[in-house]
């Protein structure tokens, strides 16, 4: 990915001590970015660690809530201090709700945290993102910055257990459209990865439900989805093979939002 004039290019990869982060970490990794993880864990898991390891990338962890104004201002100075430039924001850290309720019970405790984390902690960092993206292109610094939100096909599908999270993810879905309008006369490139269902940590305890939902066909590509599928789409963004096209909503669903008779 170095091209020679500008050198490594760096992301930030936000909730990557696990699964889906995880993954995108390792994939951008071995494909020339040194890379920032991010998680609220003191220390970084030694699970996702050792394989970033192996990869040879440079490699720091930032320890930070995204939901804290402060951590995000913490995660922006030490990204200044270690490397910096910022050449990838990949928005990725997210919370399922505390507890499934049905819509009519939902809580507003529940609601406040889903929506700090996944929506408000997500905006205002790539708000602080992208100001610093913005004069690191203007000083010749940075060619092409690009962001990529990880949202969820909850943001166009309704699931009553659990209405906060679809909430934060319709969200997220503007939160990239805002932005890829406004960065756009930068050249910074804004997109939406929209995975469906996938085997990670967050999706563990409904693996019963969702294993007969599969095998049921409720998608066209009959299994489960990796943390791999989805970092795949990262890295073909990442490396820029979309040069034509910003805000836009790259589905890795097997086919779930297909609209089937
Ligand atoms: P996960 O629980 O393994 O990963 C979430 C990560 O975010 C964890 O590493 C966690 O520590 C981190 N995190 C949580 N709150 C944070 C905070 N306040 N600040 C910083 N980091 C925080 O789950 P996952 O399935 O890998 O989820 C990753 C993303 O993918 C989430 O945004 C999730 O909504 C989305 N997603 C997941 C699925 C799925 O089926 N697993 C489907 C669609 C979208």
């Amino acid at each position: 990915m170095d091209d020679g004039t500008h050198g490594r290019p760096v992301a930030l990869v936000t909730g990557s001590s696990s699964g889906i982060g995880a993954a995108i970490a390792v994939e951008l990794a071995n494909n020339g970015f040194d890379i920032a993880t991010n998680g609220t864990r003191a220390e970084e898991d030694s699970t996702s660690l050792s394989p970033l390891q192996a990869t040879g990338a440079r490699h720091v962890y930032i320890r930070a809530d995204i939901s804290r104004k402060s951590d995000r201002n913490s995660i922006i100075s030490t990204l200044r201090e270690e490397f910096g430039r910022i050449d990838l924001l990949v928005n990725n850290a997210g919370i399922p709700p505390p507890s499934r309720n049905d819509l009519l019970e939902m809580t507003e405790e529940g609601f406040d945290r889903v929506i700090e984390v996944n929506l408000k902690g997500t905006l205002f960092l790539t708000q602080l993102i992208a100001r610093w993206m913005v004069e690191l292109v203007s000083g010749g610094r940075v060619p092409e910055p690009r962001i990529v939100n990880i949202s969820s096909i909850s943001s166009y599908t309704s699931s009553t257990a659990r209405g906060e999270y679809c909430i934060s993810k319709a969200g997220v879905s503007m939160v990239t459209r805002l932005f890829a309008d406004r960065l756009s006369e930068h050249g910074i490139g804004v997109y939406e990865v929209r995975p469906g269902i996938i085997m990670t940590p967050m999706t563990e305890p409904v693996r019963k439900k969702y294993d007969d939902l599969i095998s049921g066909g409720i998608t066209p590509l009959k299994r489960w989805g990796t943390p791999g599928d989805v970092a795949r789409a990262v890295l073909a963004i990442a490396r820029g093979y979309l040069p034509f096209s910003t805000g836009e909503v790259i589905n890795v669903d097997g086919g779930f939002h297909l609209r089937r008779l």
